[in-house]
């Protein structure tokens, strides 16, 4: 099963439209001096207001797929501050990312919000990244997979199957974001295996087989081969380390490597 490899950023509330500017500069500048191998997608996910900017550079060629961070459940209204997915569309994003921890931990957002915001970002025709993952007390209590199946079979409700073919999945242990304790290899390996099986549960087999998981927590270029050679891992979703152009290409190029990706 060929699933391609996707190295996404999420810049989160970071960089204003002037350093996305330099940052898609100097991302620019590396790939023209090494270009990166066919047969991988990178992706990212600025803040809203920098959205154009990137998207501009997109236009002009840089190989990027628009990532927004966040969508309102609703298409417009008297929703101030919010942002809905046609707006996203409307600016170029090609994928949004849906249920990441900040946004539960910190905005509240439920279980039932998430599946709320996934059919409407389905529905439009905007992909999701469903970040799904445990606490460092729930992996303590042996909760991981209790948790993890939770999140996927709530977060996924609303919508159906014939809808979920360009879904991705991003697990993001909570105790590993921004941390710099990024999960072993053997804890992304199960976890990974075993959020395939439940999506084989919820949808069928051969579309949840090629649907791609990726890993996110404290994501580095020095560790992310190792991660990436895992069969189960089709990419990251990165934090920190997409802030900087040079390290974000490091990352990518480090997983086309591992990947075996022809010229990597
Ligand atoms: C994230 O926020 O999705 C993330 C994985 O952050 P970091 O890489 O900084 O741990």
């Amino acid at each position: 099963m060929t699933r391609v490899p996707f190295v996404a950023g999420n810049w989160k509330m970071n960089h204003t439209a002037t350093a996305a500017g330099q940052w898609c500069d100097a991302l620019r500048e590396r790939l023209a001096a090494a270009p990166l191998p066919d047969g991988l997608e990178l992706g990212v996910a600025p803040a809203f207001p920098a959205l154009p900017r990137v998207a501009a550079e997109i236009a002009a060629g840089l190989p990027l797929t628009l990532i927004a961070q966040n969508a309102h459940r609703e298409l417009s209204g008297a929703f101030t501050g919010a942002v809905s997915v046609p707006m996203l569309l409307d600016v170029g994003c090609r994928r949004v990312i849906l249920g990441h921890s900040e946004r539960r931990e910190i905005f509240g957002e439920t279980d039932a919000l998430i599946a709320r915001k996934l059919r409407t970002a389905v529905e439009n025709g905007l992909p999701p990244i469903l970040c799904i993952g445990e606490t460092e007390p729930e992996r303590e209590a042996g909760r991981t997979e209790v948790v993890l199946e939770q999140q996927l079979q709530r977060g996924l409700a609303e919508a159906r199957a014939e809808q979920l073919d360009e879904l991705v999945v991003a697990y993001e242990p909570v105790w590993a974001i921004g941390t710099g304790r990024h999960a072993t290899p053997e804890q992304v390996s199960a976890a990974h295996a075993f959020v395939r099986a439940t999506l084989a549960g919820i949808l069928p087999p051969e579309q949840a087989a090629r649907l791609r998981i990726l890993y996110g927590g404290s994501v580095q270029p020095g560790n992310a081969e190792p991660l990436a050679r895992l069969e189960e891992v089709d990419g990251f979703l990165v934090g920190g380390a997409s802030l900087e152009a040079a390290s974000f290409e490091e990352i990518a190029r480090a997983t086309a490597r591992a990947k075996g990706l022809e010229g990597a």
